[in-house]
């Protein structure tokens, strides 16, 4: 049987009981990360089987996952944190075990998403999920598109470094749909020492970042529009910025992404191959990747 187990996203006391007694009895553990999960096992003093499975060897490691479980092998499935196939591996697996009729569980718990959502303070009765905003131009546009029109509330994940432009677009997109008051909460670094909410609307949360520098991890919640043909008033009180900055390194961050792009390579993908997947789990361009990895910009 495939668990598909979540994990915590920055407070590791929010681990449930029933991943820590499926972690326990899992013969092997499919982790994102073998190295970030090792340090949650012996956290919780469990000694596994650990195998990657991440977004460059999906495709030959999943075919070996499912003939394990066809055997009859209980595999527990986790990501780097949340929830494994929200902005991280897990989706296929889980497609290909269900069509080859072997069981599949979730053991439910963390992710930011959802999180972000509850303490967002915007309608929670109907929301959409854009998962990452992206980087590509046709993409971003795509995005901006839906959400001048969205009724629901929308969630997402974006980069620190992008948050001023993405506030930006978003001021200029309200700004002319006459919607410039629409609601947004920034929360930051969910669940961790610094947590942060930031609640205000487009022009008054850029005027916050360009005065504290976003740093951490970020979910975006954007008010629906009330203006779309047909929508509902969900409009609340006039919304103003609260919470405070806090100071946590935008270097660690980095880090992560180095040492993710490292444990690519290192666990056989080519360069280039790591590097278009550091962009894609990350969100960021291609400058940025090589910026980060500080290789050369030619592969
Ligand atoms: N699977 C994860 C989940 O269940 O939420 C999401 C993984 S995705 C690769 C990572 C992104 O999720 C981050 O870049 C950030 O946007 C968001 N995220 C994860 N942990 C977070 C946290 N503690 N606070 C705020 N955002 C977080």
């Amino acid at each position: 049987m495939l668990y598909v187990v979540a994990t915590p996203i920055g407070n590791l006391d929010d681990i449930s009981m029933r991943a820590l007694k499926t972690l326990e009895n899992a013969e092997l553990i499919a982790a994102e990360d073998t190295r970030h999960t090792l340090g949650l096992l012996e956290h919780f003093g469990i000694k596994k089987p650990l195998v990657s499975y991440f977004e460059h060897n999906k495709l030959s490691r999943g075919p070996e996952l499912i003939a394990k479980l066809k055997e009859g092998a209980d595999i527990a499935l986790v990501s780097d944190a949340g929830m494994p196939g929200i902005c991280d591996p897990g989706y296929e697996l889980i497609r290909d075990c269900i069509d080859a009729g072997i069981e599949v569980t979730v053991i439910p718990g963390p992710c930011a998403c959802v999180t972000a959502l509850v303490l967002s303070g915007l309608p929670t009765d109907v929301f959409v999920f854009e998962g990452f905003i992206g980087t590509e131009n046709k993409q971003r546009k795509a995005f901006f598109d839906r959400l001048g029109r969205e009724r629901r509330t929308t969630i997402c994940y974006e980069a620190p470094h992008r948050m001023q432009k993405t506030l930006s677009e978003i001021e200029a997109l309200f700004g002319d749909a006459g919607t410039p008051d629409r609601r947004i909460s920034v929360c930051r670094e969910l669940t961790k020492t610094h947590e942060e909410v930031l609640r205000g609307t487009a022009s008054e949360l850029k005027d916050h970042f360009g005065e504290n520098a976003p740093r951490g991890e970020f979910v975006l919640c954007i008010e629906g529009s009330d203006k779309a043909p047909g929508s509902a008033d969900v409009k609340g009180n006039a919304s103003e910025i609260t919470g405070a900055s806090a100071g946590c390194s935008g270097l660690a961050s980095e880090n992560e992404m180095r040492a993710y792009y490292y444990e690519l390579t290192n666990s056989g993908s080519l360069p280039k191959e790591a590097m278009k997947a550091l962009q894609n789990r990350f969100g960021i361009t291609r400058n940025e990747a090589y910026r980060i990895v500080k290789l050369p910009e030619k592969l």
